[in-house]
């Protein structure tokens, strides 16, 4: 059978859950389609000669505006993949509550063809062809990094938006994922990856869905292989390993994989990735040539970081994890899901599991608006409160003849009032909690619904519904 296209994919999944919804007639093909997708073809003088760019900005569904998706980089960008992309933006926002339709970019290049000055002409033309169409706008259209790009390249385009909107006063919020030092927020480099784990965290919290993985305990000891250790894939692997006791036994790369039973180091492998461009020549490892063959090895939790179509109907059926995560988009394809779902595998859903980003990048848009950083007000004034509170208990203490004590650092922890980043790391740890609880819910209390992702799509679907009932169309 041939693969569907991504695009395909997404539409199946949706199908399959609208299927077990009663949608309003006409209702269902309304959600599902792409509003518009704008194709742009523009030249930028380089090395002594025109060079022709194809850039594309698709909005899937603006029941909630601005829409939000990021933009990526990358050979692979073509209209069907940012389609499926701004699909999954509007179901991703509607589950973690974001209150944004979907939209998507990109550009057709290879960003490491070019340096750094060309790559910032390349953004700034790219960027103003967006935005003189208001498809960058904080109010109806903002952008994030994605694959391929990054802080710099946010810091371009918000930098082209606001010269093209010199009274804007809210031009910073026209685009997310920006340096901490023009406008962006502190933890947003890192969310991806640390939404992945909380929502393994989350997961992990309950007995029937770990039952259902045959997976017991919590995340110490368990076994897992990534596949792309990009920004995503690392700051995941990062914090799996160092703070939850995961045991990462295989990286897979685009040049060949990393295997080690005991364990990699995902620090120093992130470090040689980062200097030699792949995983060739890494020695404190075994080294795979034919990197897809990792994909297969036995392993608790297997995670695919790296791009779409990764697991398809010819390699779904020899995988050996019991749980898959899904911090890319769209790395299972339709007919691999059908497969694995039919083999009792769980998997930990996209429009879920990569939320994290677009929930900071959530955070930032609302810290531009505000134009106060999170917690200035209060930080202060909540130390002044607990410093009240540990003077009293000292005082106590005192009076009864210093009979107890406060266990040793207590009252620095307990005095110190939060900062941004422990606000964003808060707002994001409850955001995905509560996220995983209603696909839960829906996962666990209905028996025709046997996986998490059509309960995800579910959640979300209803959700774009109801707004849609709202307002009318
Ligand atoms: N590109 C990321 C995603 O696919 C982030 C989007 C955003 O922050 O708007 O979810």
């Amino acid at each position: 059978m041939a693969e569907p296209t991504f695009r395909e994919s997404v539409d199946l999944m949706y199908n399959r859950a609208v299927a077990l919804m009663d949608l309003p007639p006409g209702l269902e093909e309304k959600i599902r389609v792409c509003n518009s997708t704008y194709t742009v073809r523009f030249g930028v003088r380089l090395r002594g000669r025109i060079q022709t760019f194809t850039g594309y900005r698709s909005v899937h569904s603006e029941h909630m505006e601005p829409v939000k998706g990021g933009i990526r980089f990358s050979l692979g960008v073509n209209q069907d993949e940012v389609e499926a992309l701004a699909a999954l933006m509007t179901y991703k926002c509607a589950l973690v509550e974001a209150p944004f339709g979907g939209s998507k970019g990109g550009l057709c290049i290879d960003p490491r063809c070019y340096d750094e000055e060309e790559l910032e002409r390349i953004t700034r033309r790219f960027a103003y062809e967006l935005i003189k169409r208001d498809l960058i706008s904080p109010s109806q259209n903002v952008p994030a990094p994605d694959m391929g790009t990054s802080e710099r390249e946010m810091a371009w385009i918000a930098d082209q938006y606001a010269r093209m909107h010199t009274t804007d006063i809210n031009a910073w919020a026209c685009v997310t994922g920006k340096p901490e030092t023009f406008g962006g927020i502190m933890g947003r480099r890192e969310a991806t990856g640390r939404g992945v784990q909380y929502a393994l965290r989350e997961f992990f919290r309950h007995g029937e869905d770990k039952a259902e993985a045959g997976l017991s305990g919590d995340l110490d000891g368990k076994t897992v292989i990534i596949q792309g250790l990009g920004n995503v894939g690392y700051h995941a692997a990062k914090f799996l390993s160092e703070e939850d006791g995961a045991r990462i036994i295989g990286i897979i790369e685009h040049d060949g994989a990393l295997f080690d039973p005991e364990g990699l180091n995902v620090e120093a492998v992130h470090d040689w990735i980062t200097r030699h461009g792949g995983v060739s020549g890494y020695h404190e490892a075994n080294t795979v040539a034919d990197g897809e063959k990792v994909l297969e090895e036995a392993c608790d939790i297997l995670i695919p970081a790296a791009t779409e179509g990764v697991i398809t109907t010819d390699n779904s059926d020899r995988l050996n994890a019991r749980l898959i995560i899904e911090a890319a988009n769209g790395p299972i394809t339709a007919g691999a899901d059908d497969i694995l779902r039919r083999r009792g595998v769980v998997i930990i859903p996209d429009l879920y599991a990569n939320a994290g980003g677009v929930t900071v990048s959530y955070f930032e848009w609302v810290k531009n608006l505000s134009h106060i950083r999170f917690g200035r007000m209060q930080r202060r004034q909540e130390e002044a409160r607990h410093t009240l509170i540990v003077k009293e208990l000292e005082r106590l203490d005192q009076a009864m003849g210093a009979t107890w004590s406060l266990s040793p650092g207590f009252k620095d922890r307990y005095l110190r009032g939060a900062d941004e980043l422990e606000l964003v790391r808060s707002g994001l740890d409850d955001t995905m909690r509560i996220a995983y609880q209603s696909m839960r819910e829906v996962w666990q209390s209905r028996e025709d619904v046997t996986d998490l992702r059509t309960a995800a799509y579910m959640v979300a679907i209803d959700r774009v519904a109801k707004t849609y009932r709202a307002k009318g169309i």
